[in-house]
């Protein structure tokens, strides 16, 4: 049976990226190797990560100062190592979700945090608007896309202070304007690749502010002296991440997948709003395009598990919503065709007929 893959991470991938990846592994280049099996500084691999760079830089317009790093450790720790690397004293946050606290957790640990604003009073249902960015802080931090939540920052903020964006879960999902961020980060395993490589795009002046002492493997500057190879760097998952970006500009780019994104994304919620039988979870002017959260109404609620296992039967795999918000949470990243949304609405049309009283 044909899978539509809504899983909110490791997620859908290009096909053409696996199967490439396959033959990379089988054998490399033609080498009679695979590329499991070759020196991360041989002449093979350097040109895979150097074409991942560039793809990165072409596909997002990033402007000149800043340098793209491929490092292992996740998102989470970045959580970390961006206090490590700019707070002297003092950075503000906007909470705005699980993944948000948990950078503020680390940061805790460097220096003071100043959360300007958060949605923890309605469980993370919207996008905080309304506040100042103090200008007294070393950085301002904010989490574009909640993947827990469903909720999204679709614009680029104008921040006095340097803007630092965990954009894990919606990374090349739409044009951004790099040029407003000191530094973004995300795990590759949400929209650009498989899990074990974590993309950074930094602006080099931001960096040698603090005095604290940095071990060599949190301090950006080594990564950017060693061109993200000062260490053995998570060789496979660049290869598929490459070929993911490869995939990206070949279908037409970031302002295209971000036209694909909204279409997706307008199909489903439309139907949300639609259904009698499901309602979304968030405000409307937060809502995510790239997590989609929904619940069943009242007094449906409890065939939640019925229209899941129905929705299976079709084909549909990981629409289970986080623990946290309960029922179903739709992940229709880049790589999610508008066609596995389709059988989604589909699926929500059929549930309605058999079910509504
Ligand atoms: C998944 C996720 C993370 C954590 O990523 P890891 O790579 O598992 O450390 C952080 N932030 C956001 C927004 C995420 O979606």
């Amino acid at each position: 049976m044909v899978k539509h893959n809504f899983n909110p991470g490791p997620a859908v991938l290009p096909r053409i990226a696996i199967e490439n990846t396959a033959k990379a592994i089988l054998n490399f280049n033609g080498i009679g190797m695979s590329v499991l099996e070759i020196s991360h500084r041989s002449k093979d691999f350097q040109e895979v990560i150097d074409e991942a760079v560039a793809l990165f830089k072409e596909l997002l317009q990033i402007p000149k100062g800043y340098h793209v790093l491929f490092l292992g450790g996740g998102a989470s720790t970045q959580f970390a190592m961006v206090p490590f690397n700019l707070m002297k004293k003092k950075a503000a946050y906007l909470e705005t979700g699980a993944w948000a606290k948990k950078a503020i957790k680390e940061a805790k640990f460097f220096g003071e945090v100043n959360i300007v604003a958060s949605s923890a009073d309605k469980n993370f249902t919207y996008i905080p608007k309304g506040y100042d960015i103090p200008k007294d802080v070393d950085y301002f931090h904010i989490t574009t896309n909640n993947t827990i939540y469903g909720t999204e920052i679709h614009t680029d903020y104008n921040s006095p202070v340097n803007l630092v964006a965990d954009m894990s879960s919606d990374f090349l999902s739409r044009p951004v304007d790099v040029s407003k961020y000191a530094l973004i980060y995300g795990g590759a395993q949400k929209n650009i690749g498989p899990a074990g490589v974590t993309a950074i795009i930094i602006r080099e002046d931001i960096l040698g502010k603090v005095t604290r002492v940095i071990p060599s493997m949190f301090d950006y500057r080594t990564h950017i002296k060693g061109g993200s190879m000062f260490n053995t760097p998570p060789v496979l998952p660049i290869f598929t991440m490459k070929e993911t970006l490869k995939w990206l500009k070949g279908i037409g780019g970031v302002k295209k997948i971000g036209e694909m994104n909204i279409a997706k994304a307008n199909l489903l919620y439309n139907e949300i709003d639609r259904n009698k039988l499901f309602v979304g979870t968030v405000e409307k002017d937060s809502r995510s395009l790239m997590n989609i959260c929904f619940v069943m109404t009242e007094p449906y609620k409890k065939l939640e598990d019925t229209f899941m296992e129905y929705a299976k039967g079709k084909g549909i795999v990981g629409i289970k919503g986080h623990r946290s918000v309960g029922g179903f949470r739709a992940s229709t990243y880049n790589a999610l065709p508008v066609e596995s949304v389709q059988v989604l609405v589909n699926c929500m049309q059929e549930f309605e007929k058999n079910h509504l009283i």
